[in-house]
């Protein structure tokens, strides 16, 4: 906790009323999570934070982005603060461990920042969902084992730290016994799970404990898999456990060899293009996600041609494209040829339209197919279409499954439909069985 004391955080009531603003990744999902368990534990009763007296909101400061909405968000509650409507406000998460002492003396209406690295994690014991209750995300460690020259994290988080075992099982048996239909398993690195324990890589073992635990849930994702460490014993058991959803979420950032070397992303074009091969070849039918980011410092036109060609041979099943955030304390704010914020708009247009081609091209070969999907609920303003995923589609980040049927479905329910339209990122079908 930075620079306001403990004592400053006491309000009149013993037990204040306490709601909670998650903003961020889903990361920062499972951090909101955990304080607000713990707070439960402690007497405090949950409410929407327009309702509650202590308001903590878990901020993200990955990029630019993000620090402003975490900024929007503190100012909204400062104004609630000096109307009267809120009493105390906590600023938690990645913006307070970056910004904390000096935000302390900008907004002094703020009682409490709390650093991620302050936040005490509490593995394994019970933590509030904030996930509709057919999901839910399962941390597997904290921080990161690399050291990407464009990212803050590791400057953030601190030293990588996998969970242990027995605290990972215990949530798994938790959200099993909960009814949780589909876990998906988070961590900046889940590849490299183990490398701090064990000095090596255990997430393929891990994954087959994970799956004997399982019994009404019906799909484990994987998502943010770091390229190089990438393993044949990983693809093998995703290839063969019927459990684990045959997608991964593989962030390859850029393909350009120079513009590789100086993300520090110990990997080559040429190697990525093999592992790509060897992911499609060792699991076939598996959907691809990536994301890149465009106009890192030096990046040329034909260093992003080169970019646009790799991702049209290799036709990603899904991609997401960033422009590069430049980031005071990581290793390449100082590099020179920033790339104008303009350019890197108009290159992550460019690459988007791209990708939608693709994108519409792959779902139109998916009409007739017949796909499991978990149903989320009722299409808003329909009558009798509903929205499902498939397990080629992760919460929150990839299309749905529009599923027409007069029999009712209920959230959390899997079933059978055939697939009968495609649009630019969805797709249409209908209720076979369930
Ligand atoms: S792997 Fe991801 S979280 Fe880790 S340093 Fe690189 S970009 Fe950051």
């Amino acid at each position: 906790m930075t620079s306001r004391t403990q004592k400053n955080i006491k309000v009149e009531n013993k037990h204040p009323t306490v709601g909670l603003v998650n903003l961020g990744c889903v990361r920062n999902t499972v951090d909101s999570q955990d304080i607000l368990g713990r707070l439960e534990r402690k007497g405090h009763r949950i409410v929407d934070p327009d309702k509650a007296e202590v308001v903590v909101v878990n901020t993200c400061s990955f990029i630019e982005d993000a620090r402003k909405e975490s900024v929007d968000a503190i100012m909204d509650l400062v104004r609630l603060k000096k109307q009267g409507r809120v009493k105390k406000i906590i600023v938690a998460g990645c913006l307070a461990q970056r910004y904390g002492s000096k935000l302390s003396k900008e907004l002094p209406e703020v009682d409490a920042f709390v650093g991620v690295q302050s936040l005490k994690k509490d593995h394994g014991q019970e933590a509030l969902s904030l996930t509709p209750s057919h999901y839910a995300y399962l941390k597997i460690c904290e921080s990161c084992f690399n050291r990407c020259s464009f990212c803050v994290i590791p400057l953030l988080k601190g030293r990588f730290a996998s969970r242990s075992v027995e605290s990972i099982l215990k949530d798994v048996r938790r959200m099993d016994a909960r009814g949780v239909k589909e876990i998906n398993i988070v961590g900046q690195d889940i590849t490299a799970y183990g490398m701090d324990l064990f000095r090596e890589k255990r997430l393929a073992g891990l994954l087959r404990r994970i799956a004997v635990e399982c019994s009404a849930i019906g799909w484990i994702r994987l998502l943010y898999a770091y390229p190089s460490h990438v393993t044949d014993e990983l693809l093998e058991v995703i290839a063969s456990e019927p459990k684990i959803c045959k997608y991964i979420d593989i962030p390859l950032q850029h393909v350009s060899d120079r513009v590789l070397k100086a993300m520090r992303r110990r990997i080559t074009r040429a190697q990525t293009a093999r592992l790509v091969e060897r992911i499609r070849r060792k699991v076939p039918g598996v959907f691809l996600r990536t994301t890149f980011i465009v106009g890192f410092p030096g990046e040329t036109e034909r260093e992003f041609s080169e970019l646009l060609d790799f991702v049209r041979e290799y036709r990603f099943e899904r991609v997401g494209v960033f422009p590069y955030s430049r980031e005071e304390g990581t290793a390449a704010w100082g590099l020179p040829g920033q790339v104008p914020l303009k350019t890197k708009r108009a290159r992550q247009r460019r690459l988007m339209e791209d990708q939608q081609e693709i994108s519409r091209a792959f779902l139109e070969s998916q009409l007739g197919r017949e796909l499991r999907v978990l149903v989320e609920g009722r299409a808003p303003d329909t009558k009798d279409v509903y929205q499902a995923r498939s397990e080629f589609d992760a919460p929150d980040v990839d299309g749905m499954v529009y599923v027409r049927s007069v029999q009712p479905l209920r959230a959390g329910q899997f079933a059978e439909v055939r697939i009968t339209g495609a649009l630019d990122y969805d797709l249409e079908g209908e209720l076979v069985r369930c």
